[in-house]
């Protein structure tokens, strides 16, 4: 439902965002059709936000002003509990998510805390840019749980908004990507993004990975994956929900074989990520909607109609 409100204020430790780009994100659909259990009674959904700080609460960082920043998944975290302190704000049980226990960035305005706001290049354009801010951010952890180092073998099972600019730094790092998914488009541009290998599910690379990323909802998918990387090697899950993992003989992941999953990311995620983002030029495929056909971007990620990922404008 699109509706008209008053121009949000920001609260002491908060600034108030004039957006200029919002990405769409699968969660935003999940917070949208209630698969994820509401936490409030209505919310403004979208959690890759790139704006100008226009307004500063009480206490926010004066060096704000004016600013060009993003903002991502991650709303707010305690910064005291034990997964806080350990570096892994990620994990924290009291953090606040934005689009979905805040009001996010669907809106031509919206308010976000100070602290957790992520500063951005002025000359990255604002819709190119908001696609880095989950799936970029979020892939990039993907290879770090993944272990991946240069040069190695990377297979990306499953091909969106994610993994089409994780290939971007693993091919960065000198790594050799297999990609396997459905989608012959998705193959395409697996392709022309220097994939040495792609196939269809069910498909062995020609030589095992040292690394996987599952970036499809499918258990059947990661045991595909752990299949197909060597002793020793890694499979990370960038997934949310995922349908039950099948049973599988002991062997598969016998050999030092881990299997790990990816939960979200950290403000020090995407600092990394973003500056490694401009400096090798990681390029987002993006598909504009003016945000009035919010819903409308919404319905064709829900069909999988969508040939890059989908960017709002206010
Ligand atoms: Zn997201
Ligand atoms: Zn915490």
């Amino acid at each position: 439902m699109v509706e008209t409100r008053d121009c949000p204020r920001p609260a002491a430790g908060q600034v108030r965002l004039a957006v200029r780009a919002c990405g769409v994100c699968h969660t935003d659909l999940h917070v949208a059709e209630g698969d994820l259990p509401p936490r409030r009674p209505t919310v403004v959904p979208g959690h890759q936000i790139v704006a100008d700080v226009d307004a500063l609460g009480d206490g926010a960082d004066p060096a704000l002003a004016g600013a060009r920043v993003g903002v991502t998944w991650l709303a707010w975290a305690c910064g005291t509990c034990p997964a806080c302190q350990r570096g892994e704000e990620n994990l924290c049980p009291r953090a606040r998510f934005t689009g979905y226990d805040t009001d996010g960035g669907f809106a031509d305005a919206a308010v976000a805390d100070a602290g957790f706001v992520i500063p951005l290049p002025r000359d990255l354009a604002a819709e190119a840019a908001a696609p880095l801010l989950c799936a970029g951010v979020i892939g990039y952890r993907a290879l770090r749980v993944a272990g991946l180092g240069p040069g190695e073998r990377l297979g990306l099972y499953g091909f969106g908004a994610s993994a089409h600019l994780a290939i971007q730094v693993a091919r960065h790092w000198g790594c050799e990507v297999g990609v396997v998914t459905r989608g012959a488009a998705h193959r395409r541009l697996a392709e022309a993004l220097g994939a040495a290998w792609v196939g269809e599910p069910g498909a062995r690379p020609p030589e095992a990975f040292d690394r996987a990323v599952v970036f499809a909802p499918s258990g059947a998918v990661v045991v595909e994956a752990l299949r197909s990387v060597r002793p020793g090697g890694v499979v990370a899950i960038n997934a949310v929900t995922m349908d039950a993992i099948p049973a599988m003989p002991y062997e598969v992941l016998y050999g030092e074989r881990t299997l790990r999953s990816v939960s979200h990311l950290t403000r020090a995620d995407a600092r990394t990520f973003l500056a490694l983002a401009v400096e090798i030029g990681v390029r987002a495929e993006v598909e504009v909607f003016d945000l009035a056909e919010v819903n409308e971007a919404l319905r064709r990620l829900k069909r999988r109609e969508l040939r890059a990922a989908a960017v709002l404008r206010p």
